[in-house]
């Protein structure tokens, strides 16, 4: 089963969740996929405002806001010798909370290119 984590904070869990809202972060620059998220719990009272910060160009992901408990990962691709499996491109590497432009805080997700 390919590795998810519950964030923040770190921990790992495996893939077959209940049904959520998915979402994939891409950059707002390069366009390359970066880190996604299924949200397993929405009804939970916790709100995010959430960005990733590119490892190929050194830009940003746009802001997403959201809420509830959330299963995370790096962006995978599926293995084609098992479909079970996905091939991690990206891995989380650290948090940040940091203020965007406007002065708000905001959760950045630190993440690094596999290989
Ligand atoms: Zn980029």
């Amino acid at each position: 089963m390919a590795d998810v984590q519950f964030g923040p904070p770190r921990e790992r869990v495996s893939v077959g969740l209940k049904n959520g809202k998915d979402f994939l972060f891409e950059c707002s620059k390069c366009g390359k996929p970066l880190y996604q998220i299924k949200v397993v719990n929405p009804d939970a009272d916790v709100e995010w405002r959430t960005r990733v910060k590119c490892c190929y160009c050194g830009d940003h992901s746009f802001i997403r806001e959201f809420r509830g408990l959330y299963a995370h990962s790096g962006y995978g691709i599926p293995d084609p010798n098992d479909p079970q499996e996905a091939i991690p491109v990206t891995e989380i590497l650290e948090f940040k909370t940091e203020t965007d432009s406007q002065g708000k805080p905001v959760l950045t997700v630190i993440v690094g290119a596999k290989k």
